[in-house]
């Protein structure tokens, strides 16, 4: 169908600027086009589209190239993130395989040591079947991408800034100025998926790619799974747009319809999420936990994040020194469901080294320092009181709180 820069290609988004702060643009869609004033923008449920002459030519034809719903979604996407395009695809992992397609077999990638379980399969895959290597470096250290950086090879930068669960911050300005004198032809990509355009963008700090996993914070409601892809240069999204018809993976009408509508509250979701989070934090803190969040003063990274972010965000992990403690903890709770993912309007509780991160054998997990006993906390949108309360039941019940007997009765 449609090929990647024929006229025929739906050109979205390119040039939009926000004109009002994030939670005024978040909420506000553009949907000036609509023939009938329509409200919400409507579920273009069709695979085709007719065209008025023999030579086609319109602006839309097929689905798969491209859907007036998607493209709404995409506008109002590269809005929020500050990107001059972004686009839409089934999944972040879908997000991250087209931009893996724009390496070479025998180029190279160089990527953080602590990253998400599903990015590293694909990494893998890379390696053993394309003949793509990555380099694995500790991003928390900006000069430990320097020894990798190769005019010639190097094709992509991967970051994730906080890390999970292990919440590890790098600092994307530093790193992408490195990258960028050294390997010209390279990209610094970035997964925001933690944080969301909310509280961190990274194209404002030099990267050159970023992109969400909408199934988490986008979205906020776990009902659809969604990735976005936006980019600084609109060249780039156009060699992406190329694979994502190529491939056939851009986000479907209705699933594009439903993150539209999810999208609009992502900022009073993280607001309250994020005021219960600093809470949560504290009060785990006070018990004498181990608490890994950048909101923490403790956090070694803490003025760092402060720096390229605007706020801690609402994933939290603690340790409690026992595998069988956390256990306990994580079965106790009521009012958080035992649940990979995060970013949904309900708390999430779950033991990375059991379920999400359960994928990496458990000598690099040591190897990468991640406590078999952490907890991780995915905060939601419930009244905090509830939640506070309905954690220090957990950890009574499960025996992690042995000077609070006093206090309890
Ligand atoms: C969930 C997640 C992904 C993958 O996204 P899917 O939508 O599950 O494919 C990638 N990166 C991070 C940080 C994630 O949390």
């Amino acid at each position: 169908m449609t090929d990647a820069l024929s006229p025929g290609s739906p050109a979205s988004s390119v040039g939009l600027r926000r004109k009002y702060r994030f939670a005024t643009e978040v909420v506000t869609v553009d949907n000036s086009d609509d023939p009938h004033n329509a409200a919400s923008v409507p579920i273009y449920q069709s695979a085709t589209f007719k065209q008025k002459t023999a030579a086609g030519g319109g602006e839309y034809d097929y689905s798969r190239s491209g859907n007036p719903t998607r493209t709404h979604l995409e506008n109002h996407l590269a809005k929020i993130m500050g990107a001059s395009r972004a686009l839409a695809v089934t999944s972040g992992m879908s997000a991250l395989d087209v931009i893996t397609r724009l390496v070479r077999a025998g180029e190279e990638i160089i990527a953080g040591d602590d990253l998400y379980g599903g990015t590293n399969r694909l990494l893998t895959f890379l390696a053993t079947s394309q003949n793509i290597k990555t380099h694995h470096v500790d991003t928390t250290c900006s000069e430990s991408v320097l020894p990798f950086l190769d005019p010639v090879k190097t094709r992509l930068v991967l970051l994730e800034t906080p890390t999970n669960p292990l919440i590890k911050i790098c600092d994307i300005p530093t790193i992408a100025k490195y990258v960028h004198e050294k390997c010209p032809n390279a990209l610094v990509v970035v997964d925001n998926t933690m944080m969301s355009p909310y509280l961190q963008r990274p194209l404002e700090l030099g990267a050159d790619i970023s992109y969400h996993s909408a199934t988490k914070y986008l979205s906020g409601h776990h009902d659809l799974m969604a990735g976005i892809v936006g980019t600084r240069e609109s060249s780039v999204a156009d060699q992406l747009y190329y694979v994502i018809n190529a491939t056939g993976c851009g986000l479907g009408p209705f699933d594009s319809w439903l993150l539209l509508r999810g999208v609009k509250t992502l900022a009073v979701r993280m607001d309250k999420q994020q005021a219960s989070a600093i809470r949560i934090a504290e009060y785990l803190e006070n018990q004498g936990f181990k608490v890994h969040y950048p909101g923490s003063r403790k956090h070694p990274q803490y003025e760092l994040h402060k720096r390229i972010a605007d706020g801690p965000g609402a994933v939290l992990s603690f340790e409690t020194g026992d595998i069988g403690i956390s256990e306990r903890i994580v079965e106790a709770a009521k009012l958080w469901s035992i649940s990979v993912s995060f970013g949904c309007v309900n708390s999430l509780i779950s033991m990375p080294c059991r379920m999400s991160h359960a994928s990496i054998p458990a000598h690099i997990r040591a190897e990468r320092s991640l406590p078999e006993d952490l907890i991780r906390l995915c905060i939601g949108i419930e009244d905090c009181e509830d939640l506070l309360e309905d954690l220090e039941l957990a950890l009574l019940s499960a025996g992690a709180l042995p000077g609070l007997d006093a206090k309890a009765t």
